[in-house]
């Protein structure tokens, strides 16, 4: 079968690779329809590697965000037929370490996440025809484009993101980065009924697609720095913030707007090399401040929120490329002008 591969750092291939084969009865062959490029697989791709510690080391089969069709299911798989399409969990937890018989699957010592160089051998992942996985990974869905169904894993980090914030009813929201997951942050929070939604960026185009994705207020910091110091006067005013750079200043900027006792969900990941220098704020105003890792039970209203139309993440979508286009999907996804691209078989 035919698959991205990634040899190295620049070096990524269209090429044939063996078909992937049920070997256990709880696994299911999935024909890929569409995936999405995230941020890791651009890092794997421009750097060869995700901080120091997670390096590729062989050739990987990179995507971690897609659905596809059913093909063939093993004999002990329950509720997913041949013909299902199907939404994809990329984690697939080992179901029996420590923090697995804890119930902290998201957490697991053994994990096999798609797509992954954090393991070695490599994780491979969906950028493939066809990608076996647990049944546990499967989410059928019903009249959902595959468009709309490889945005589930993204959602499903933005819904953990508001989650984790507690009950955000009527709350008013601040989103720091209007990104792919700031924009599907918006949306989440949207859908779970926050109040007021206020996106923060330095760029004025991802602004306009945050708007389209239900925020009720944009700023632009680099243009508007006053607006941003008015929303710190009183030691801030937002109930939560829901961080979606990674970048520590960002971070800061967060904890100042937020009113003390306010909370603050980390979606955005700190690289390595990253040190948020002044964490002052969440010591002496009392903010709860919350680390968002992937997602597990959010995963399914996630993709519910899709199916059902109640979160639409097409404004996100700039641009889908064949798969054996893959080379040019990358170096369009890696343009500060696009937001999401995918690829398609
Ligand atoms: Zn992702
Ligand atoms: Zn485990």
């Amino acid at each position: 079968m035919k698959a991205c591969v990634l040899h190295q750092k620049g070096d990524l291939r269209f090429e044939d690779i063996p078909e992937g084969q049920i070997k256990d009865p709880n696994e299911v062959k999935v024909k890929i329809q569409n995936a999405g490029i995230c941020g890791s697989d651009q890092h794997y791709y421009s750097e060869g590697g995700i901080g120091s510690q997670i390096v590729v080391r062989e050739p990987i089969v990179i995507g971690h965000e897609g659905c596809g069709i059913v093909e063939e299911v093993g004999s002990a798989v329950q509720g997913i037929k041949a013909g299902d399409m199907v939404v994809i969990r990329p984690a697939r937890p080992c179901f029996k370490c420590h923090n697995c018989q804890k119930g902290m699957y998201t957490y697991c010592e053994d994990m096999h996440h798609l797509g992954s160089a954090a393991t070695f051998p490599h994780t491979q992942g969906l950028f493939a025809e066809h990608v076996v996985v647990h049944q546990a990974q499967c989410y059928v869905v019903h009249g959902m484009s595959p468009e709309v169904g490889a945005f589930g894993e993204p959602l499903g980090v933005a819904y953990n993101g508001v989650h984790r914030a507690g009950d955000i009813m009527g709350k008013d929201v601040l989103v720091m980065g209007a990104g792919p997951i700031g924009c599907l942050a918006v949306a989440a929070a949207r859908a779970c009924g926050a109040g007021h939604i206020t996106v923060v960026d330095i760029r004025q185009e991802p602004l306009n697609i945050a708007i389209k994705m239900g925020a009720d207020e944009a700023c632009n910091s680099k243009d508007d720095p006053e607006t941003i110091e008015k929303w710190c006067e009183h030691k801030g005013r937002f109930d939560v913030a829901l961080e979606c750079t990674g970048n520590g200043f960002a971070a800061i900027s967060a904890m100042k707007m937020v009113h003390p006792e306010g909370t603050v969900s980390q979606l955005g990941m700190f690289g390595t090399n990253s040190q948020p220098k002044d964490l002052a704020n969440f010591a002496n105003k009392g903010l709860h401040w919350n680390a968002v890792f992937r997602f597990y039970d959010e995963f399914g209203p996630a993709v519910t929120a899709l199916e059902r139309g109640i979160v639409d993440p097409l404004p996100l979508l700039s641009a889908k490329f064949k798969a054996e286009e893959c080379q040019k999907a990358m170096e369009s996804a890696l343009s500060p002008a696009t937001m999401k691209v995918q690829i398609y078989f």
